[in-house]
């Protein structure tokens, strides 16, 4: 019984995880910020199964960042949206503003992403591994190209499956003043891709910005 127990700890728990994963990608990022405030064990389980999840994929998105990083001078400032827990800030010299909605690590500064405490144009690249979730990613991609230096870098790697068309996506991106310089499609997991704040947004909706919700199976 005692594997039984085990068992259907595990259900439910990857239930859970289920659940919270679909509330992040059909929420805004207030009301996701709200949610886990309000529910730290929700994040903990969230990130636990969020963990679990990329552990079956070949090739952790993260480790893409880095590698990418650490061509790059280590005097320039990063800013990862949505950190989790931190890996990037960990794994390279340069200076990175990590955020996200609760402090997995001692270096998070806890905040709403679509709402940073970083001063405009003070930003050299900008992140969002796996972290692009709220639906109201106009606004999110607003404030990062608000605290990103004209000519800085935006790194977005982005589950495969979430682009329903990615000319779309860039020509949306465009629009928001991020210029598509580089694309690494090769994963069949992931994309990431490479952009270069060109200006500030257009200032106008831009309804073409959408990415399916990324919906984890049960397994
Ligand atoms: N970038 C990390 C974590 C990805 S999981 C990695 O690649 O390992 C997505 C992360 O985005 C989660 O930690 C989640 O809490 C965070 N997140 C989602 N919405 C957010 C928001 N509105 N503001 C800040 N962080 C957010």
């Amino acid at each position: 019984s005692e594997t039984l127990r085990a068992r259907m700890e595990e259900r439910l728990l990857g239930a859970r995880f289920r659940y919270l994963n679909e509330r992040l990608y059909t929420s805004s990022s207030r009301e996701a910020a709200r949610l886990f405030r309000g529910d730290p064990e929700a994040f903990e389980i969230y990130h636990r199964g969020f963990a679990r999840q990329l552990a079956r994929w070949p090739q952790n998105p993260a480790d893409r960042i880095v590698r990418y990083l650490r061509r790059r001078p280590a005097s320039l400032v990063v800013a990862d949206f949505g950190c989790g827990d931190c890996k990037v800030a960990r794994s390279v010299p340069n200076q990175v503003h990590c955020f996200d909605l609760l402090p997995l690590c001692p270096r998070v500064t806890v905040c709403d992403m679509a709402q940073v405490p970083l001063e405009a144009e003070s930003v050299d690249v900008g992140v969002f591994c796996l972290a692009l979730m709220g639906t109201n990613l106009q606004e999110i991609l607003e404030e990062a190209n608000r605290v990103l230096k004209p000519g800085g870098t935006l790194l977005v790697a982005e589950v495969a499956s979430r682009f329903e068309n990615l000319r779309t996506f860039l020509s949306a991106m465009a629009q928001l003043g991020f210029r598509s310089v580089s694309k690494d499609l090769s994963s069949s997991f992931f994309y990431l891709l490479e952009f270069t704040k060109t200006g500030a947004p257009r200032g106008r909706p831009v309804p073409a910005l959408r990415l399916r919700p990324c919906l984890y199976k049960r397994r």
